[in-house]
């Protein structure tokens, strides 16, 4: 949808430098249900859901279960169902600020994101798990930049993005002269990284990965391009996921990254 049919985008402040939406004032809202959410659900209701009806039958006869995992950042710009065309009960997914897997820790605290793949692992026994980050991602900034505001006046964000600071060693840290943008690149790929690692701290997903029945796979998508880069096992650079790109994408020029 673009800004000519959503009046609502074409009152959103403009995309600033960082690719990152300028916060405006906060407007009145009407108390009822998003009509934007009503019209797309007519739309559903007229297209998608009788094409797909015998599907929905089936998932709701025989539950679902869905082979691979993703494991993505909330930001409205990256839905993995619409990156890899998946239909419903394909894909179970997990979204968290900056597709964050935290380190294995069995305690007394709540763990979202280890019940949400123990549950894949487990019950529903996926075969993949994909941790997707993705480019310009507001999370990832918001650690690696020192001087900028906080994402939220509360202290979660800040909490939750300090598990970057394994990537970041793992990346070596921001460069002397090292531009900004190009560090959040650099951060984003190395936290994919680190949460494959975090995975395979988790006993069931390190007993089944070793045993051939489990795969964990890193990818990255860069919002402005399109281009989805994956972590090639052998090599651990990020390469191209297709070679036969579309002509009009371009390809990334980042750090870390193969084009
Ligand atoms: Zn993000």
């Amino acid at each position: 949808m673009d800004e000519m049919s959503n009046p609502a985008a074409a009152r959103t402040p403009a995309v600033d430098g960082t690719g990152e939406r300028a916060a405006g004032p906060r407007a009145p809202v009407s108390p009822h249900f998003p009509e934007r959410l009503i019209d797309g659900y007519r739309a559903f209701l007229d297209d998608r859901f009788p094409r797909e009806q015998a599907r929905y039958e089936q998932l709701a006869a025989d539950g679902q279960s869905p082979r691979i995992m993703v494991i993505g950042c909330c930001d409205s710009r990256v839905s993995p169902e619409a990156i890899f065309d998946a239909a419903p009960g394909e894909l179970f997914v997990m979204r968290n600020v900056a597709n964050l897997v935290p380190p294995y820790s069995p305690d007394e605290g709540l763990h979202g994101v280890s019940a949400a793949l123990e549950y894949a692992v487990q019950s529903l026994k996926v075969q993949h798990i994909v941790v997707l980050g993705h480019g310009r991602c507001g999370g990832i900034r918001a650690f690696a930049d020192d001087g900028a505001a906080p994402l939220s006046p509360g202290d979660f964000i800040g909490k939750w993005v300090s598990l970057l600071e394994a990537a970041a060693g793992r990346a070596g840290g921001r460069g002397q002269g090292e531009a900004l943008p190009v560090f959040v690149e650099r951060l984003a790929l190395s936290s994919i990284e680190q949460s494959l690692a975090n995975l395979r701290a988790f006993p069931c997903v390190h007993t089944l990965e070793a045993s051939g029945k489990l795969g964990l796979h890193g990818a990255y998508f860069d919002v402005a391009t399109g281009v989805l880069m994956r972590l090639d096992a052998e090599t651990q650079r990020f390469v191209p996921a297709v070679s036969e790109l579309p002509k009009r994408i371009r390809m990334i020029r980042a750090v870390g990254v193969e084009a």
